[in-house]
């Protein structure tokens, strides 16, 4: 007899969604062990912007998740196109290069709005527009960014407030202090529970199928170096430090198939100043991502990307990494007075820098070579346009050409003082590598077939993201496993 129907490893959004999921399809002896002490649980979920892309048809289904919104924020609906299953499509093949797995993404395409649907109904989490972080006022209506309309009302923080109560209301146990170390396994290769570690000690616990969500391996500054490489062992942590990789090193070890881009991840430019782990309370404030609206340069003086080559959510998370490999991991985001009033609201948790004018402004910053650096605004100036067809709710196709790189986008002069100047680095979010598995949310081996079970949601699911990723995905590929992994998991498929 085991001690439990189902173990679920991870109390982040990829879990809860798992072990709600468990309970509703029978599981009634559920349990979720969590790493963190509970001060700390929820893991990157916590921190996160709570942002949900999901495929939509018309601006009455959004109406099921904020039927609110048009009071709250007048010109809501009439600003909504619609972001079908072709769209995501698009977004993510083009972000991914093409090489996000068919199955798995169809998947989380075909089933974004009807979880988010019952992440809302059933699990009660209530849900609202995301409009700090990309919404526009454009006349009477508001713009939104395509297919990123959407978050977890009170963001991470709330969303994971309420798959606390959620658990809580169904009865799930969750065991905090209690970390997951070794698979166990019987002669049949099936999985049937987990050794953990708690203040008491080390104890065995069995069930009937176990589903692991506890992360990526983003905290682990040792994998860091070994599979991402220089320099992102120094890489700051946006998010929770509990994600060390444990889930991803106990499958390997019974024979689970790692999957999808090992070498990569996701991380975002965020303030320089911030500590190597980002305070729980400021969760992801962190952010510095209105680079399309200024520019941006190095401790060498240079620019050294496109500001824009596209909205922000989707160059947002290869851009960290772009920063990283700057000269000493730093760079500095300057806007003046024409779009200072675009900058997201979290530009707030830092003071900038000021000047009365470019050179000044240049003066105070720690860049290495302050002449280049001028020459590059001045450069910049020259080939950049007025702001009389500036349009920062569409590409507007104001391109600052002949300089290297070109700025796509928004490329308009910075020649209204005062100027700002805001430092960023590059955080690192997750890591895109992990195990391969079905669609049923089963682990699959290294000889192609389940590891009975054993399933798998989250972070630790490979072959979706690759070298980036559409803002809003990972929650919903979290919630669209976790639920399919804790109902195949109260089954008990093999
Ligand atoms: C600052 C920030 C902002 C983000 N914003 C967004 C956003 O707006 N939209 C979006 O889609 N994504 C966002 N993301 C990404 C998103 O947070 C993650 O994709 C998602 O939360 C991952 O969910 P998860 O359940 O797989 O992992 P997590 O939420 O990280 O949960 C992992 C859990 O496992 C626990 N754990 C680890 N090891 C063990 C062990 N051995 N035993 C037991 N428990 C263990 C951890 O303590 C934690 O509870 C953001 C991430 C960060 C850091």
């Amino acid at each position: 007899m085991s001690d439990y129907d189902v173990i679920v490893v991870g109390a982040g959004n990829a879990a809860l969604a798992a072990a709600v999921s468990a309970r509703e399809s029978g599981a009634t002896k559920t349990v979720v062990l969590e790493k963190a002490p509970k001060d700390m649980r929820g893991g990157n979920t916590h921190w996160s912007g709570g942002l949900l892309r999901i495929a939509f048809n018309s601006v009455e289904d959004l109406d099921e998740l904020v039927p609110e919104a048009e009071k709250d924020f007048p010109g809501f609906r009439g600003g909504i196109e619609p972001y079908k299953a072709e769209d995501f499509w698009d977004d993510l093949l083009r972000v991914t290069g093409g090489r996000t797995d068919r199955e798995l993404a169809e998947i989380v395409i075909s089933n974004s709005y009807d979880t988010i649907c019952w992440m809302h109904k059933h699990a009660g989490i209530p849900m609202e527009p995301a409009f700090s972080l990309g919404g526009i006022r454009k006349g009477d209506v508001i713009k939104w960014p395509k297919g990123a309309i959407i978050r977890a009302e009170h963001e991470g923080v709330g969303l994971s407030k309420h798959w606390f109560l959620a658990a809580e209301r169904d009865g799930i146990e969750v065991r905090y202090n209690t970390g997951a170390q070794e698979l166990l396994v019987d002669g049949s290769g099936a999985v049937y529970g987990v050794s953990v570690k708690n203040p008491e000690g080390i104890k065995k616990l069995t069930a009937k199928s176990v589903v692991l969500a506890c992360g990526g391996f983003e905290a682990n500054q040792q994998w860091r170096a070994q599979y991402l490489g220089k320099p992102w062992d120094h890489a700051k942590v946006r998010g929770t430090r509990y994600n060390q990789g444990d889930g991803l090193r106990m499958a390997l070890n019974i024979g689970a198939m790692a999957y999808g881009n090992w070498s990569s991840c996701h991380s975002t430019p965020i303030s320089a100043e911030w500590d190597d782990f980002a305070p729980r309370d400021l969760t992801n404030k962190s952010n510095r991502l209105s680079y399309p609206w200024g520019v941006m340069i190095n401790l060498k003086g240079l620019r050294f990307c496109d500001e824009g080559e596209d909205f922000q959510f989707f160059t947002y998370a290869r851009y960290g990494r772009v920063i990283l490999d700057q000269p000493n991991s730093k760079v500095w985001q300057i806007y003046d007075q024409k779009t200072v009033h675009l900058l997201e609201p979290r530009y707030e948790t830092s003071d900038p820098v000021t000047g009365g004018t470019l050179e000044e402004l240049i003066g105070k910053l720690d860049i290495e070579d302050k002449e280049q650096a001028l020459r590059t605004l001045q450069d910049y100036n020259a080939a950049a346009h007025s702001d009389e067809n500036f349009d920062p709710s569409e590409l507007d196709g104001l391109a600052a050409n002949g300089i290297s790189p070109k700025k796509s986008n928004w490329a308009i002069k910075i020649d209204k003082p005062p100027f700002v100047a805001y430092s960023a680095t590059g955080g690192i979010t997750f890591t895109f590598g992990g195990l391969r598995i079905n669609d049923k949310a089963q682990v699959i081996g290294v000889d192609w077939q389940p590891i009975n079970g054993l399933f798998c949601a989250g972070e630790m699911v490979g072959g979706l993201f690759h070298n980036n990723y559409p803002g809003g995905t990972g929650l919903v590929s979290g919630a669209v496993f976790g639920r399919i992994a804790g109902r195949n998991a109260a089954f008990g498929v093999n």
